[in-house]
């Protein structure tokens, strides 16, 4: 039969990272074994995952474990595990590319980090470098894998300098072989051949995989008597020989099923870096067992940076891991948390669940629910509980995630609305909770006021707060794309309508009735004028020093969420705005008279436009005849210089 066999280049974005991977992380090196570990345990437990709906998958090797075999002379360490494999085109697709989303992301926050010199290995834990991380110490990387869907198994091999070369091969056993050559170690550094070395990093970063870790070790054993040979003196010339036995270097001991008072910080974090592939300490977690009518354990992570891929279309990823009974049952259990707690990475042990358990079924099992909501209610409870530094981290990394609880759960909805932060007119540079702005509230305000938009600088000038603002009311800027539909479902908050400063009326001052007289005459011209592009004119209560503004409704769609839909490409039919202007503007006044005086119709036209783009330009949007508009600006000003 004809082998495939070719020779490819590394994407340049996987040369990329590979430069990198080498370069920034050579000070922590030991880990590369616990990524080809972790790797192997993944694969591992996808097998076992298979074989509970197809169970002739495994064949007589049901006896899993991961094997690591060093060989001083060759300056070789081998990984091997019994897992699910790979056929040819998974190698393809997952060695040599880089199948993940975020990498571009990924690379940016690179370039960027650069320039700023922040720590390296921070960023690279976000993303995980997994496999890659093998040519810290190796100067040549051999993948030997057979899949249980492939009767060929599969060679992959490189130097991480340009290319790699595929090729089929004949390998009798499933799984995956990793095969580096060592770089030569120098003086002080790590000898990966070396059993001690090689024990003391699985001990350290690996000793929670759930498969035995094993490695084949010399030990010295009696030699039982009838088998000893005795010299001339009839004394036997050794007690003990060396035999080779393959010794379990991990202890698999579950953590989450020790008591919390046995378990060290430093156990904790280990835990979770296994668990996430993360390389950064989580941020805060959270360990409980409950006793009782319903019995399960949870060890549960709020990680300190958001990974990489957290915004993908990785939807379905959440961080989870199911257990009966310290078994494992499946990975990203969506089942046990909602979607805006996607980032809580950890594991949930329920011993009473029912093992034949599909997906569709667990969904209406009356425990999984039962867990879901006490998980969910325990890890708002933590979040609440953080210090105000770990908080705000919290926010920053979080925060966005967060807020979908607002619309998505709706019995959590208020704890949810607890903890949410914006910046206000006021705050500058921390962002305040609600029930901080209700206490900053005046005494006559009744309603909580926000405006949203894509820049804190542009809310923080638009024209719709000057008169809140001259009245010292405090608005909060929302600048995040849910915080539309935050708005849209949290009506209130303590019994506080929230209020748009750019839709309906403000119940702040009104417009004085005899003002509001004068201008109608002039007001319905110039709403005749613009008829197909306002569905009123009025004065406006709002403005302060701009001559103009575009309100809203109050059930009308925002300036910004019209924004963001058009933006998502979809075709918005055209809604009309409210003009308001500032019946205090000099230029009204100006405009009145004109009016009044009947005749030059030709100019109010113009100015007519003119005030309308003004008020389209003030909330960050463009005229729609920038050049028209240019030029009219251009006569005013030479006009002006007379
Ligand atoms: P990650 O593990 O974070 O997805 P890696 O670069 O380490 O990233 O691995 C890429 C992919 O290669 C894995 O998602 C997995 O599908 C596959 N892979 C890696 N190691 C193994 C292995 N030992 N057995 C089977 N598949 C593997």
């Amino acid at each position: 039969m004809e082998m495939r066999k070719e020779t490819c280049q590394f994407k340049t974005e996987v040369q990329q990272l590979l430069n990198l991977i080498i370069n920034s992380l050579y000070s922590n090196r030991d880990i590369f074994l616990r990524e080809l570990i972790s790797n192997a345990s993944d694969a591992i437990d996808k097998l076992r995952f298979r074989s509970e709906m197809e169970p002739d998958i495994l064949g007589a090797d049901t006896e899993f474990k991961i094997k690591i075999i060093p060989d001083k002379e060759k300056n070789t360490i081998e990984v091997s595990d019994n897992g699910v494999g790979m056929t040819y085109e998974e190698v393809m697709e997952n060695i040599g590319t880089i199948a993940k989303s975020g990498t571009g992301a990924f690379l940016e926050a690179i370039e960027n980090a650069k320039k700023k010199e922040t720590l390296m290995p921070e960023l690279i834990g976000q993303f995980g470098v997994g496999f890659y991380s093998s040519f810290i110490v190796a100067e040549k990387v051999t993948l030997l894998t057979r899949s249980p869907d492939s009767e060929k198994g599969v060679k992959w091999e490189s130097s991480g300098d340009g290319a790699y070369s595929i090729e089929e091969i004949e390998k009798s056993d499933r799984g995956t072989r990793i095969i580096l050559e060592l770089k030569t170690p120098e003086e002080g550094e790590n000898d990966f051949t070396d059993e001690w070395v090689i024990k003391s990093i699985v001990k350290k970063h690996s000793d929670y995989v759930r498969y035995p870790v094993v490695m084949d070790v010399d030990k010295e054993e009696p030699i039982p008597e009838n088998e000893q040979i005795m010299d001339q003196d009839n004394k036997p010339v050794a007690t003990t020989r060396k035999v080779r036995t393959e010794e379990t270097l991990n202890s698999m001991k579950a953590i989450w099923a020790r008591n919390k008072k046995d378990v060290t910080e430093e156990e904790y974090h280990e835990f979770y870096k296994h668990l996430s592939h993360d390389w950064n300490d989580p941020l805060t977690y959270l360990h409980m067992k409950l006793e009782g009518a319903v019995e399960y354990s949870m060890l549960l992570y709020i990680p300190s940076k958001m990974p990489f891929d957290m915004f993908s279309n990785e939807r379905d990823k959440h961080g989870i891991q199911l257990f009966c009974k310290r078994v494992f049952i499946m990975e990203n259990c969506k089942e046990l948390i909602p979607d805006y707690l996607r980032f809580v990475k950890g594991v949930v042990d329920a011993p009473d669940l029912n093992l034949n358990i599909s997906r569709e079924i667990l969904q209406q099992d009356r425990l999984v629910r039962n867990i879901k909501k006490n998980l969910v209610k325990k890890v708002l409870e933590l979040i609440k509980n953080l210090d105000e530094e770990k908080f705000t981290s919290f926010y920053q990394e979080f925060g966005r995630i967060l807020k979908e609880g607002v619309y998505s759960d709706w019995e959590n909805r208020d704890k949810i609305a607890e903890l949410l932060r914006y910046y206000t007119t006021k705050s500058q540079e921390k962002r305040i909770s609600l029930k901080q702005y209700i206490e900053n509230m005046k005494p006559d305000q009744k309603e909580i006021y926000y405006i949203t938009g894509d820049s804190l600088s542009a809310l923080a000038n638009s024209p719709h707060l000057e008169q809140l603002k001259e009245q010292d009311i405090e608005v909060l800027l929302m600048v995040d794309p849910v915080d539309e539909l935050v708005v849209q479902t949290l009506t209130e908050f303590e019994k506080k309508p929230l209020k748009s400063a750019e839709k309906g009326d403000l119940s702040i001052d009104k417009v004085d009735e005899n003002k509001k007289d004068a201008y109608t005459d002039l007001f319905a011209y110039i709403k005749a004028e613009l008829e197909d592009k306002v569905k009123e004119v009025k004065p406006s209560s709002r403005l302060k020093e701009s001559v103009a503004c575009l309100s809203g409704e109050e059930y009308d769609m925002s300036s910004y969420m019209t924004k963001l839909l058009e933006a998502s490409g979809q075709t918005m039919p055209p809604s009309k705005r409210v003009l308001e202007l500032n019946v205090d503007h000099p230029v009204l006044t100006k405009m009145k008279q004109l009016h009044e005086n009947g005749g030059q119709n030709e100019k109010l036209k113009g100015y007519s436009n003119l005030l309308y783009n003004m008020a389209v330009i003030s909330e960050g949007g463009k005229p729609e005849d920038p050049a028209g508009f240019s030029k009219m600006v251009g006569d005013l000003f030479s006009e002006a210089l007379k």
